[in-house]
């Protein structure tokens, strides 16, 4: 095998959390910075996501980081420094509804918080709200929160972005190419082996989602607080079209804690908001099972009546990297040097990808970080020092 390659940055996993981390890092100074992956660019659990972007969320730390990234999504092109760089952004807002009850407090509070926060974020009434989404069954709810700088961006077109601007920076990317493990020297993590090199790195960044486990786990000898989790999505089809102008809605009073968006011109893209099935990070596709589609269909007609008679168009599954706190894990790992992880988004790390990657980039380069990561640490599992969200466990957090 070659002598290891140095490098200041070594970004491991070119999933958008990668890809944005190596181009911060880049941007921030790193002299040589490689980013590898064993498949492509957004290759991973990023080809699968449902792409919304809202700064609504019940835990403050989650709102700031949300709240920094869609101020990039919006400008992204000028954020990159790449006229050309698109995210296939879409505002067209996000819509909240519930009824009664402790989920309508909690709707209440994180819309107070996010106002706070300078965030425009409002109860509107059913009127209102029918105005947004002509199509959405009013007669059973009794909270309506609106976010109208909200909507959805293209995680693949974000990630290539990202990469794009990075190799303009002298990133280099080594795709094709599978980390087998971490090197160290005492508590130092000094780089990584792969199946075709090894490289020396000053400080490594593991951004490998549910497959984290794999190659830490050898390292540290104790499994990290992470799971793989199926969850199912599903695009339909009804005579009457889901406009782009609509906004994402997310049904607080439906079993499945659904979530829905405009997908493409007219198709409605609808999936569970709630836990899912444990499974294997290896699992690539699997079939999505004829009750989930009754079930989650069931439950979006009944929001949208509209879709009562509505065909299936295409469904897909995709794995969240779940943390028991359904909140990721940022920053160092105690005892090691020389090593940053990002882990355990949970089903919502897309929309807070260019915060986090500038975080990461910023903790990898010894910087102070903009925001503090000390919520987000590994430790707060054992400590008791949760980011519990008021919703309960599901991707709102
Ligand atoms: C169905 C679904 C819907 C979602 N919806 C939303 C949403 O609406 N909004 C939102 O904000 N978030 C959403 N998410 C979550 C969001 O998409 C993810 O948090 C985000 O894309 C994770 O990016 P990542 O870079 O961490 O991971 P990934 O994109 O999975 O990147 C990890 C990379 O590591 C590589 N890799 C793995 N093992 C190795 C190895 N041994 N060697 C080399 N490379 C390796 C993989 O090939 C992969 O490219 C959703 C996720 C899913 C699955």
């Amino acid at each position: 095998m070659s002598p290891p390659a140095a490098c200041d940055v070594l970004v491991l996993g070119a999933g958008v959390i990668g890809c944005s981390t190596a181009w911060h890092a880049a941007r921030l100074g790193a002299r040589r910075v490689v980013v590898i992956d064993r498949r492509g660019v957004a290759e991973g659990t990023s080809a699968q996501s449902s792409g919304i972007l809202r700064t609504h969320y019940s835990v403050a730390e989650n709102v700031e980081l949300a709240r920094r990234s869609l101020t990039a999504f919006r400008d992204f092109g000028s954020y990159l420094g790449d006229p050309e760089a698109d995210c296939g952004l879409a505002l067209p807002g996000y819509l909240i509804v519930g009824d009664e009850g402790a989920r309508s407090q909690a709707i209440r509070a994180a819309l107070a918080q996010q106002r706070a926060m300078g965030i425009d974020a409002v109860e509107i009434d059913a009127r209102q709200a029918r105005e947004i989404l002509p199509l959405l069954r009013t007669h059973d709810l009794a909270v309506f929160g609106f976010e109208k700088d909200a909507g959805y961006a293209d995680p693949y077109l974000t990630a290539t972005a990202f990469a794009r601007a990075a190799r303009r920076l002298g990133v280099e990317f080594r795709l094709g190419e599978t980390v087998a493990g971490l090197t160290a020297d005492g508590g130092r993590v000094t780089g990584a082996r792969t199946d075709r090199a090894s490289y020396a790195a000053g400080v490594t960044v593991c951004a490998l989602n549910v497959w984290s486990n794999g190659v830490l786990e050898q390292l540290t000898g104790v499994g990290l607080p992470l799971v793989a989790e199926r969850h199912e999505v599903m695009a339909l089809e009804a005579p009457q079209p889901y406009l782009p102008r609509y906004p994402v809605l997310k049904d607080m009073t439906s079993p499945s804690m659904i979530y829905a968006r405009c997908y493409g011109t007219r198709q409605l893209l609808v999936s569970a908001g709630l836990e899912g099935q444990p499974t294997s990070p290896d699992e690539d596709q699997a079939d999505v099972p004829l009750d989930v589609v009754a079930q989650v269909g069931s439950e979006a007609a009944h929001r949208l009546p509209a879709f009562e008679t509505a065909g299936v168009a295409s469904t897909w599954t995709g794995l969240y990297d779940v943390t028991p706190d359904w909140n990721p894990v940022l920053g160092p790992l105690p005892g090691w040097d020389g090593l940053v992880v990002a882990f355990g988004f949970s089903g919502h790390g897309f929309k807070l990808s260019p915060a986090v990657g500038e975080l990461l980039a910023q903790a990898a380069l010894g910087l102070p970080t903009a925001v503090a990561l000390a919520p987000y640490r590994c430790t707060r599992f054992a400590e008791g020092a949760l980011l519990a969200g008021a919703y309960g466990k599901g991707a709102v957090s």
